[in-house]
């Protein structure tokens, strides 16, 4: 869950997950909707996945005992050299290095790298020298310390450089170049999606799909369609089109969907493959990702309001 997100946003999900999923076999058995829902709203998905594949994959083949050696936790899926180092050494006391973007800076600042370090040869490099510095004794500590080192006191911008405790072995400070450190290739700016998301309403009822393919893949979301201009009769359903509802923009890391959110009532309660009805009681029990969270918002003002027409013999079509 701390891969690409903060502990204090870690925490309230953690203590969940752990309450539905209180050891490795209940996560290796759940059903993956349910792994998916306890992780709505923290975003990349596939760590879920992952999780839930290793989970698989040690009470399958490994009797259910978590592996304790960096080479071993990296055969587990979702695992990369930093989460097996943490792990390692941090739970199993294990020497060897835990390098995120943290440790990145303050090695490439303490040692005066001046290299690209989005380029193989410069990781290699940090990497090496960061498996040196590994002491034998308390190799966790040693993590912890060098991870809030960066997070706390060597901060990518404004370094606090005068409380730091290696100030007198750093590079960086005494040439006063440490905001200009680490060398990083500019950023690629993520790229724009257009997209239509169709709330189609049938009775007290909406659409939902599950997506088999792209971005969100085997998540529960809207129909979309990849176009600004409005469709007549969207994947060929006879409908109309009853409002535009809002815009909404999410961004993801390499991609930014810019989205239309329209209404339309169906004159018919036939879908494509893949796509299924739900209702308001329904639709909190799937696995909607916070991309959809203006339409589902909306989806809930509709089948709200819906409910209370239905309550005065009075249908939605009718309005
Ligand atoms: S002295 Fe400054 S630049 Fe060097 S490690 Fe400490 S905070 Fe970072």
């Amino acid at each position: 869950m701390l891969q690409q997100t903060k502990a204090d946003t870690v925490k309230e999900y953690y203590l969940r997950f752990l309450d539905a999923f209180p050891d490795i076999f209940a996560l290796a058995s759940a059903p993956e909707d349910a792994v998916l829902k306890a992780w709505e709203g923290l975003g990349y998905y596939s760590r879920a996945r992952n999780l839930q594949k290793a989970a698989k994959l040690i009470t399958e083949t490994m009797d259910g005992h978590f592996p304790r050696k960096a080479e071993e936790l990296k055969r587990l899926p979702g695992i990369g050299d930093y989460t097996a180092g943490a792990v390692a050494s941090i739970a199993f006391e294990e020497p060897v290095p835990a390098v995120d973007g943290n440790v990145i800076r303050v090695l490439s600042r303490c040692w005066g790298i001046r290299e690209n370090v989005s380029e193989t040869a410069a990781q290699k490099k940090i990497h090496d020298l960061a498996a040196k510095l590994v002491p034998a004794d308390r190799p966790g500590d040693y993590a912890n310390a060098m991870m809030e080192l960066g997070a706390m006191v060597c901060l990518p911008k404004h370094p606090h450089c005068d409380d730091c405790p290696v100030q007198p072995l750093c590079n960086a400070h005494a040439l006063g170049d440490a905001e200009q450190l680490p060398i990083k290739k500019k950023q690629v700016r993520p790229q724009e999606e257009h997209l239509m998301v169709l709330l189609l309403v049938w009775q007290n009822r909406i659409v939902l799909e599950k997506r088999n393919s792209g971005l969100l893949k085997n998540l529960y979301g809207f129909p979309c369609l990849e176009s600004e201009t409005l469709p007549e009769n969207p994947f060929s359903l006879a409908s109309v089109h009853f409002r535009y509802c809002g815009h909404a923009r999410h961004i993801f890391s390499h991609r930014i969907w810019e989205m239309d959110i329209h209404e339309f009532h169906l004159m018919t309660p036939s879908l494509p493959d893949g796509f299924f009805f739900c209702d308001y009681a329904t639709l909190s029990s799937f696995p909607i990702p916070t991309a959809f969270r203006m339409a589902r918002k909306y989806a809930e003002e509709i089948l709200s309001r819906d409910l209370l027409l239905s309550s005065d013999a009075v249908s939605p079509l009718s309005l």
